[in-house]
């Protein structure tokens, strides 16, 4: 594709995109009366159209039915989260068997901690991404300080080169080498939330398992953004939210995944009855069995409204497909790439660092740019002009165009913001 930075291409291309009805399902944010130009759907998703419809269904059957919507509602309460299991299992390239939904992100990785992260004798180390989302950083410190260990002993971080922001693959498996008979687990984001780098999950994988590791992954901003394939992978467990790409609605119910390899295992972990061998739940007895696959770590009975939501937005994306959203994505992305390139040649009062990898193999969405020379107050600008993006202090603007509900006209449009906003600062 060649690239132009006019509004004549830019609407080329949305005439050209397969995809470009599905914009029209989502409710776009107004503020002061005008649409807004929306980059954050690696916070949160837009509202896609049916979800009212789908929570209203239950709601009519709690109406109706009352505790009797577990066994006869619509689509019956007692097994609901089973409705998520095949959409989500695709999108992450697994058995339904290895998934669940359940929880909340960091509640669910604290559970699976629980079962994954066993230190023991010389090997108590986790190796990580250097600056991960404060979340999974709290989560190990704490499940480090929990087992007894001082978590500047027991966290390894790898870190980006001099002058770089990206971690190289190559040096993560190094470092794992280098500590490999006294790591326990090796614990990574998928695509990292700060710089957008989508993380080779499967070299990481081999060698943490060549090492005697187990391996977790944060999916928060992988899932519904690029493809996985946790099965083939090899990953031992890993967790997701669905409010960012998902478009599942804020705080709802996250997701989960255990390899078939542990699906009987016999693990320790924090058990409840809704984790119990489903065929005598309803006995109430004491001695508890867990249901082999993921959904034996399943602790209660499930949130159905948030699900309700969840279902329809999953639904979309059987609906599309992820192959057909990566490669709009891979397309969208690129663009903003070469619109910011072309803005901030024609000018002199910033310069413009992209953080994130330029390979769209080694990204998903998300572009963060590192704009030198600019402050909070340009950020303040571009909010005031109605572009709904996140900074990061002191200059880091994230930037995620998603495939599902932004067009090409978005991408432009940002530009021509981006240029008159550089231009008024420099007046
Ligand atoms: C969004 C995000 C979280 C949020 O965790 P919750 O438990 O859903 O509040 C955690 N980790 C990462 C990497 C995230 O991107």
């Amino acid at each position: 594709m060649t690239f132009d930075n006019s509004r004549a291409f830019a609407q080329q291309c949305d005439r050209d995109d397969p995809l470009r009805d599905w914009r029209r399902r989502f409710s776009h944010p107004r503020i002061n009366g005008r649409d807004v130009l929306y980059f954050t759907g690696n916070s949160l998703g837009l509202m896609p159209e049916g979800v009212r419809e789908a929570l209203n269904v239950e709601l009519d059957d709690w109406a109706r039915l009352g505790v009797e919507g577990h066994f006869h509602g619509t689509h019956p309460w007692y097994s609901y989260h089973e409705r998520l299991t095949p959409p989500s299992a695709r999108l992450v390239g697994a058995l339904e068997s290895e998934v669940v939904c359940m929880n909340s992100l960091t509640t669910n990785l604290h559970l699976l901690f629980v079962s994954f992260y066993r230190p023991a004798g010389k090997r108590y180390k986790i190796i990580s991404e250097a600056k991960m989302f404060p979340s999974d950083r709290y989560l190990l410190e704490t499940q480090t300080r929990f087992h007894g260990y001082d978590p500047d002993d027991a966290i390894i971080e790898v870190g980006p080169r001099e002058g770089s922001r990206i971690i190289e693959e190559a040096d993560i498996v190094a470092a794992i080498r280098e500590h490999a008979d006294e790591v326990a687990l090796v614990f990574f984001g998928g695509v990292q939330y700060f710089t957008g780098q989508f993380f080779d999950i499967a070299t990481i994988t081999q060698a943490a398992h060549d090492a005697g590791a187990t391996v977790g992954v944060d999916l928060a901003h992988a899932v519904g953004n690029v493809p996985l394939s946790l099965h083939d992978w090899g990953v031992d467990f890993a967790a997701w939210c669905t409010y960012k790409y998902l478009n599942g609605s804020a705080g709802n119910v996250g997701g989960a995944f255990v390899h078939e390899r542990h699906a009987t295992a016999d693990l320790p972990r924090f058990g409840g009855w809704w984790g119990h061998d489903k065929e005598n739940r309803f006995l109430m007895e004491p001695g508890f069995t867990p249901i082999p696959g993921a959904e034996g770590w399943q602790l209660s009975n499930a949130p159905v409204m948030g699900m309700a939501v969840l279902h329809a937005a999953l639904s979309m994306f059987d609906e599309v497909g992820l192959d057909a959203l990566r490669k709009k994505s891979i397309a969208l992305t690129g663009y903003l790439e070469n619109i910011l390139r072309d803005v901030i040649a024609r000018q002199e009062h910033m310069t413009m660092r992209l953080i994130t990898p330029t390979d769209p193999a080694r990204r998903g969405c998300q572009l963060s740019v590192q704009l030198v020379g600019g402050d909070r107050g340009l950020f303040d600008a571009l909010t005031a002009a109605g572009v709904i993006c996140d900074f990061r202090e002191p200059d880091v603007v994230r930037l995620a165009p998603a495939p599902f509900y932004n067009s090409f006209e978005d991408v432009w449009r940002f530009g021509g913001v981006l240029e008159q906003v550089l231009a008024e600062q420099a007046a």
